[in-house]
């Protein structure tokens, strides 16, 4: 099939299967050659089941058009943290080769029942800890824009999986940035919704009370219509939460009038790319020029998020891999006694930087230390809430960059982990205060790497940051634009 109805947006391939202009065997198999031909250069898969996507797309034709289920026979990708049953499960680690869940997360389960079609599992950092992708145990995604280059992570094989038109939406979770920074790097529109919006049953447990699942997409539009099906109380998750879903129908007419944009001064930070800078401050006048109102605001604990995050993640994440054990998942390294089975499957099966995390969290977790280091965490992520609390009495959303630099090249940090934790500096604050977050493509730096511009909001309005970004997508094409190597130029 033409490769070029795996490049339609979630909307297109929603009309074009609804006038009968194509199938849903024709999208799956659109979806499948250009996995074919991309996915051997980007590796954003670690699996794939074609036989079961393409007898799901025939029944999908077998059923009457009028199904009222808005993504019928629509392909989809998961990242590879979130369980679909029938599918193997690793989140990048050894530590669960050869996994079969047993049942299907929340989120994806909603997904299938409104008609999307799974058609395989993303790369990710093992067990999301990572910006780059390059912590999977089974080997790295490379950045559509330049393959040389890594995709961001931890939702690396997502962002990449739609950047490359493999697929029109794809899962991804954002337990620090996970969701927005891959989408920057890789000039796709992400979702980071509210902690608690989307249930996290079925969701491999990084930081619980950190972890979201969001969505890429190429434009808002389609994110908002992932996210609405997704999104909503789950009785299987204890924090997820029964705020009412708004209208999250977006609106058409190109106008911010009435609208406060608050820009932090604390996001332009020496040593960030002055591309980023420039290329974010053009869309923030943009905004402003379609009538909305810019203030300056401070958000003054900003600098305390990075050693904040960088505590509280890993002491959940030590408690949360407490399980692999070699017992109840996966394999099991062969040893003389329980101990050291436990022992001995940990050490060798978890990767360097989930093994360097389990330990600051132990550490910080530990008796004589707990308050100095993870109380004291706690407290300061109170006061980074607080300040976007301030803020929000103030302005209807924030506009930030979302990486201090474009996508790097694989094996840069490779010697230094806390030089990749520098990556996440603009990320982090708002999943540490759990509000909604939204990246999208606001233009290329002088490499023609995409560059990102965040937008928050306060928490549950995700239909506020959504419409903005609907709104500068009305009037801008950054979105749109295809890595050459989609394009199939001769350059590549
Ligand atoms: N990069 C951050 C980390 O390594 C965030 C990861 C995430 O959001 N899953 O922890």
């Amino acid at each position: 099939m033409s490769p070029a109805l795996a490049s339609l947006t979630l909307a297109q391939m929603k009309a074009g299967l609804e006038s009968g202009d194509f199938t849903a065997r024709q999208l799956v198999e659109a979806s499948l050659e250009a996995i074919a031909r991309l996915d051997p250069l980007l590796h954003a898969f670690l699996y794939i089941d074609a036989e079961r996507a393409l007898n799901q797309a025939a029944a999908a034709d077998r059923q009457p058009k009028a199904t009222g289920r808005p993504l019928h026979g629509i392909p989809i990708a998961v990242k590879d943290v979130l369980t679909v049953e029938g599918m193997p499960c690793t989140a990048g680690s050894k530590i669960l080769q050869g996994f079969y869940p047993p049942y299907t997360a929340t989120a994806v389960k909603r997904l299938q029942e409104a008609g999307a079609i799974v058609i395989g599992k993303t790369n990710t950092d093992e067990f999301a800890m990572g910006s780059s992708t390059e912590n999977s145990a089974y080997g790295r995604t490379h950045n559509p824009w330049d393959t040389h280059r890594v995709p961001g992570g931890s939702s690396g094989g997502s962002a990449a999986a739609v950047a490359a038109r493999m697929v029109s939406a794809a899962l991804g979770t954002d337990t620090g940035g996970s969701v927005r920074q891959p989408a920057s790097f890789c000039g796709v529109t992400g979702l980071k919704p509210t902690y608690g919006r989307v249930s996290r049953y079925g969701l491999i447990a990084f930081g619980s009370s950190l972890d979201t699942v969001g969505v890429f997409a190429q434009t808002a539009e389609d994110a908002a219509l992932i996210f609405s099906i997704m999104a909503g109380h789950d009785p299987l998750d204890a924090t997820s939460s029964k705020q009412p879903l708004p209208d999250l129908h977006l609106p058409n007419d190109p106008s911010l009038r009435g609208l406060r944009i608050g820009v932090p001064r604390e996001y332009f930070v020496e040593g960030m790319q002055p591309e980023i800078q420039l290329r974010t401050q053009e869309a923030i006048e943009q905004m402003r020029q379609l009538g909305a109102e810019v203030v300056e605001i401070s958000l003054p604990h900003t600098a305390y998020a990075l050693p904040v995050y960088y505590l509280i993640a890993p002491a959940e994440a030590s408690a949360n891999l407490a399980r692999y054990d070699g017992i109840r998942y996966g394999p099991r390294s062969r040893a003389d006694s329980i101990w050291e089975v436990f022992f001995q499957t940990r050490g060798e099966l978890f990767g360097e930087e989930v093994i360097r995390r389990i330990m600051l969290g132990t550490y910080a977790l530990s008796a004589g230390y707990y308050e100095a280091f993870y109380g004291q965490a706690q407290k300061a992520r109170t006061l980074i809430t607080r300040d976007f609390e301030a803020a929000f009495q103030t302005v209807d959303v924030i506009a930030a960059p979302t990486t201090p630099t474009t996508a790097f090249l694989a094996g840069a940090h490779a010697d230094d982990p806390l030089s990749m934790y520098l990556e996440d500096i603009f990320t982090l604050p708002a999943s540490l205060a759990g509000i909604p977050g939204i990246c999208f493509p606001v233009g290329f730096d002088s490499q023609g790497l995409p560059i990102g511009l965040q937008l928050l909001g306060p928490r549950f309005r995700e239909d506020r940051i959504l419409s903005v970004a609907h709104v500068y997508q009305q009037i801008t094409d950054w979105h749109l634009r295809l890595p050459a190597l989609v394009k199939g130029d001769a350059a590549q």
